[in-house]
């Protein structure tokens, strides 16, 4: 991706980055965002498009607007050019534009402008949103889908509903189980949410039947509501890592239906040590504020690694101090882009931006400053922004890589 951009026409975009931050940027191959979600289909209302600026789950207070935010910021710096309007724009203005051209034509500028070249897409989330490849496609690049264990474990549970009899939670776990190794054949990774079901200190071991068995039937009897046990929690996770996919572990901030302190990472311990021998991946997402702990453990467990999205989204032009942090101890192979981008195109154009905006900045002023080569700034950027997640998901590469000399 170039350095700068053509904007729209009497719609100069402010530059992306300096000179320090160019040397390490230019030729970096297409992105793997190896987590994020659809897109709504729909046009939305402007509530709606406010509301997916934040993680608050409720309408701002009075007086307050969720535009003003880092986030939103970064919408208004980042998104109008690509409409054909000046950045920093106000958001009616933005949002008028936006209703002209329509969510079709509005979602193919803002992806094609990523330089994301695979899009990793967790499906577990209901709404009009789109799919792998049709969020890929507006883009001009590849899908995959990453299945929520959580989601599957509830949808397969439609089918066992009832009295909750023990044959009748046999065949859900029977069904369960051919579930995940059926996804597995086709999805790149599984994802579990038990931070947002019951919080991260779960007991490491995989519970055994006589203590799935029970947790099923009273859950089935329950008439299978939202997946909180937290038997059947780790009952997933163990399924999921017995097939051998990379696991990622929602960890760090999100909506207010986690407590921020049961998903701080390091409560994670025991089970990462318990997976250690498995031959099985797991990828900590999200991490903020928690995410030098995360990088703690990416760095003493092999199998461990951590990404870096959703929070660049929300900390705007923070990102490169958050980015830099999470590289004080986490080794560069460790270390995976995403976007977790929701809902809106935009989120996915700020997500890129915001992370190759703060990768040149801390790579590239590492090089000037002499701490790392520019050869070795430009080989760990690439293996941030797409190497490490093509390693760890098993893609295929994406045409040539970055010359190391
Ligand atoms: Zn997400």
């Amino acid at each position: 991706m170039r350095a700068t951009r053509a904007a729209g026409p009497g719609a100069p975009a402010p530059p992306q980055y300096g000179p320090d931050a160019a040397a390490v940027l230019d030729g970096l191959p297409p992105l793997v965002d190896h987590h994020c979600h659809g897109v709504v289909r729909h046009e939305p209302d402007p509530a709606t498009f406010a509301a997916f600026l934040t993680e608050a789950d409720r309408p701002p207070a009075a007086g307050t607007t969720h535009f003003d935010t880092q986030t939103g910021f970064a919408v208004r710096r980042w998104c109008p050019p690509l409409l054909d309007l000046p950045a920093h724009c106000p958001p009616e203005r933005y949002l008028a534009r936006r209703r002209e051209l329509g969510p079709d034509e509005t979602r193919r500028r803002l992806l094609s402008a990523t330089g994301i070249g695979a899009y990793l897409v967790d499906t577990g989330l209901p709404g009009d949103l789109t799919g792998p490849d049709e969020t890929a496609a507006a883009g001009g690049a590849t899908g995959h889908e990453v299945v929520r264990l959580e989601a599957l474990a509830e949808r397969t549970a439609t089918d066992h509903r009832g009295p909750g009899t023990a044959d009748a939670a046999e065949a859900f776990l029977d069904a369960l189980a051919h579930a995940v190794r059926a996804a597995a054949e086709t999805a790149v990774a599984f994802k579990s949410v038990a931070a947002y079901r019951h919080g991260l200190a779960l007991d490491p071991a995989p519970p055994g039947p006589d203590a799935v068995r029970p947790a099923a039937r009273a859950w089935l009897a329950a008439g299978a509501p939202r997946l909180t046990d937290p038997v059947l929690l780790r009952h997933l996770v163990w399924l999921a890592v017995a097939t051998g996919r990379p696991l990622q572990l929602h960890t760090g901030f999100g909506d207010p239906d986690l407590r921020l302190d049961h998903a701080d990472p390091a409560l994670l311990t025991d089970l990462v040590r318990a997976t250690a021998d498995t031959g099985t991946d797991l990828v900590l997402l999200h991490c903020y504020p928690y995410h030098r702990q995360a990088a703690y453990l990416a760095a003493v467990f092999p199998h461990v690694h951590a990404d870096v999205g959703l929070t660049l989204t929300h900390v705007g032009p923070r990102a490169t101090a958050v980015l830099a942090e999470f590289l004080e101890l986490a080794p560069f192979g460790k270390l995976l882009f995403s976007t977790d981008a929701y809902g809106l195109p935009e989120l996915y154009t700020v997500g890129s931006a915001l992370f190759r905006t703060a990768l040149g900045e801390v790579l590239g002023g590492w090089a000037a400053s002499g701490a790392w080569s520019t050869a070795d700034a430009r080989r760990v950027a690439a293996m941030i922004a797409t190497g490490n997640a093509r390693r760890v998901y098993g893609l295929a590469d994406d045409g040539p890589t970055e010359p190391v000399g």
